[in-house]
Formats: structure tokens, C-alpha cells, sequence
């Protein structure tokens, strides 16, 4: 099953929840930094270990203080007009966080909407990639969740929704 809903994501309690990183791993602001807040800093030590993480990859830590057993990071592009292959990246970027997640058997994950934040990629495209993601796992999970953090950015995931 996929469900919209708009949450702080740190507050959910799925197996994963995925982190919308960037390239070094070390926190930033956004739905990053609010997960490292929540996950407490043995998380920052853990991606220190991890060296990074390129645009489009994905990484797997403890959720360690969180509800969420894990934290799938995955680095989103920054949205560069379109002709820089972000649709591609950001859909690689779906596609590695379920690979991962299965490997470690995640039963429920949630979402932010990457990429469409402080990288900037129009959110009803971003949306539309997310949603055709989750549509091809959606059988391998008991629940995706696509996580908004407003009211109207849920409503973009809502109106795809229906279009189905
Ligand atoms: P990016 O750098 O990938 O654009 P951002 O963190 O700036 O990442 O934004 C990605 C999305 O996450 C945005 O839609 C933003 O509104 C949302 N967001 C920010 N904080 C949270 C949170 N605590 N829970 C869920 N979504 C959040």
C-alpha cells in the first residue's frame, strides 16, 4: 500500500525512513538536519564512517534515538534545468533506497519528497518520479509512505494518487 501523509517524518514509526542527504553525509539543514536532531549524534559518527555518498547512491545506518530501526540515505540532484540527467538521478535514487531496504527486509518506509527542498526540483515532477517508484515496489512492502511536510505538498501526492 502507498499512503501520502504529512508528518515530520523523524516521528514515524516505519522500519525506515529516508534521509534526503547530501554528497558528505554530515547533516545539513531540512529534513536532514531535523533527523539528525532526532537520531542524536551517534548518527553523525556512523555517516562519518561512511565517507560520503554520491548523487543518486544510497547508504543504510541505525536509526539509533528514532522510532524508525533504520535511516536510508540517499543524495537527490540538484534540479540544474532538467538537462543535467536529474530525472534519472533522482529516480536512481528511489530505486537504490528500496534496493536497501529489501536487503534488510524493511517491511514499512517513509518517504520525503527529495530533492524538492533547498535542491530545488519542481515538485509536481518530483512527485510524479516518487509515485512511479513506489508503484514498482509496492507489491515488495506492507507500506510505502510518501511524507510531506505541508499541507500542499501533500496535496500534490494526493491529486497523483487519485489519478491512478
Ligand atoms: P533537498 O536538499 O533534497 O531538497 P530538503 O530537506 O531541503 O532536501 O527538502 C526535501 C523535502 O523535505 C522538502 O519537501 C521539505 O519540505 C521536506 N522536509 C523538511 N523537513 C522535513 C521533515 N522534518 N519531515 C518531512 N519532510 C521534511
Amino acid at each position: 500500500m502507498i499512503q501520502s501523509v504529512r508528518a515530520d517524518i523523524t516521528t514515524l514509526a516505519v522500519d525506515a525512513i529516508v534521509n534526503a542527504a547530501n554528497e558528505t553525509l554530515l547533516g545539513g539543514g531540512g529534513v536532514d538536519g531535523a533527523i539528525h536532531r532526532a537520531a542524536g549524534p551517534e548518527l553523525l559518527a556512523t555517516c562519518r564512517r561512511l565517507g560520503g555518498c554520491r548523487t543518486g547512491e544510497a547508504c543504510i545506518t541505525p536509526g539509533f534515538r528514532l522510532a524508525a530501526k533504520w535511516v536510508i540515505h540517499t543524495v537527490g540532484p540538484v534540479w540544474r534545468g532538467g538537462k543535467y540527467h536529474e530525472p534519472q538521478l533522482l529516480e536512481s535514487c528511489y530505486r537504490n533506497v528500496f534496493d536497501i531496504a529489501l536487503q534488510r527486509r524493511v517491511r514499512t518506509i517513509a518517504f520525503p519528497a527529495i530533492s524538492t527542498g533547498v535542491y530545488g526540483y519542481p515538485k509536481d515532477q518530483a512527485a510524479q518520479i516518487a509515485l512511479t517508484a513506489a508503484r514498482a515496489y509496492e507489491n515488495r512492502f506492507d507500506l510505502i509512505i510518501l511524507c510531506s511536510y505541508s499541507d500542499q505538498d501533500k496535496a500534490i501526492y494526493d491529486a497523483l494518487l487519485v489519478s491512478r
